[in-house]
């Protein structure tokens, strides 16, 4: 008992110590700590960390079992990993800082919510305009991106920023259009790129009818966690790529419902459709009011 309350005065006394702007301290580094990790989410990013993980744990076994001449040989790579992890992370590092400097990387950081409804229209802009391209056998590739920025690949092609509007896309796609070829890309629902060139995707079990369209489609979905909309211009098939897999032959519908659930946040979409299901259970019970005052009559 005695234990306990020595512990409980331990307690109250460190915390007593924490004072206001040790707890701003801390919520910045979780911050800042957190965004480092969302733009580091890339898969190569996570394997090289792990890397880094394992070569760690490793240096602390060879330290508690006394193994020095490994223990050495993997100080002195620490030593040199410092050096080795800004140069491998040199373009993250790059575009981070970039961002920092930037008005709109500030921005993004808190304004998050505020882009809902322009990707809402991005999306029922894209949904019409690759009905009409799937029917006319126009070949389109539109990357949505999310947490992992492109600014890479919007580098290599040519910058637009504008609303997504169904005309905008069957322009830039449009066969005789000096953007067609490449990708266009979309952040927070703004097209920002059009002409851009992909990483092809290295899975070498991807069926032998998919060309470089697609395979580029779902090279940028392995490579980040964008939401690539494709639509072929050999059959008008309408497909999309995410985390490498490709799902084919989506009707607009389907396309939409996906769109909307993997670009929305979560909350937004679950309280659109409740608010869509409030309001056909209320016409419902309207139509059933009106049936019964008909039959009254
Ligand atoms: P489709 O079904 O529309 O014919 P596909 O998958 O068969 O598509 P291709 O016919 O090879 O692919 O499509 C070629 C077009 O794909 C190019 O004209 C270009 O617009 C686009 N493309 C090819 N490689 C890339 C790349 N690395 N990045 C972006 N776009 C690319
Ligand atoms: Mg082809």
């Amino acid at each position: 008992m005695e234990l306990l309350s020595t512990t409980y005065n331990l307690v109250v006394s460190y915390l007593m110590t924490i004072r206001v702007t040790d707890v701003i301290d801390m919520a910045i580094i979780a911050f800042v700590v957190y965004n480092i990790l969302i733009r580091l989410r890339s898969t190569t990013s996570v394997r090289i960390l792990q890397g880094i993980l394992v070569l760690l744990i490793i240096m602390g076994l060879s330290d508690f079992l006394d193994l020095r001449c490994i223990n050495f040989l993997l100080g002195h790579a620490v030593e040199w990993g410092v050096l080795a992890v800004i140069i491998i992370f040199q373009p993250e590092l790059r575009r981070g800082l970039e961002q920092i400097g930037s008005r709109t990387g500030i921005k993004q950081m808190f304004m998050r919510e505020e882009s809902v409804p322009a990707i809402e229209q991005a999306i029922q802009e894209t949904v019409a305009a690759c009905s009409e391209m799937s029917a006319s056998h126009t070949g389109v590739l539109l990357v949505f991106e999310r947490e992992i920025l492109l600014d890479d690949v919007l580098r290599s092609g040519t910058r637009i920023n504008a609303d997504v509007t169904s005309e905008l896309l069957k322009n830039i796609f449009f066969i005789h259009a000096p953007m067609h070829d490449g990708a266009a890309i979309v952040r927070e629902g703004r097209l920002l790129g059009a002409g851009c060139m992909l990483p092809l995707s290295k899975n070498v079990n991807l069926s032998r009818d998919l060309g470089m369209r697609h395979r580029a489609g779902i090279g940028i979905s392995e490579n980040s966690d964008a939401v690539v909309v494709l639509v072929s211009e050999e059959t008008g098939a309408i497909s999309v790529a995410v985390d490498g897999k490709l799902r084919r032959h989506l009707s607009a519908e389907t396309l939409e419902k996906f769109l909307r659930n993997e670009l929305l946040p979560q909350g937004h979409e679950a309280e659109r459709r409740r608010g869509l299901r409030d309001s056909l259970a209320g016409l419902k019970d309207k139509m059933v009011r009106n049936g019964a005052g008909n039959e009254n009559k």
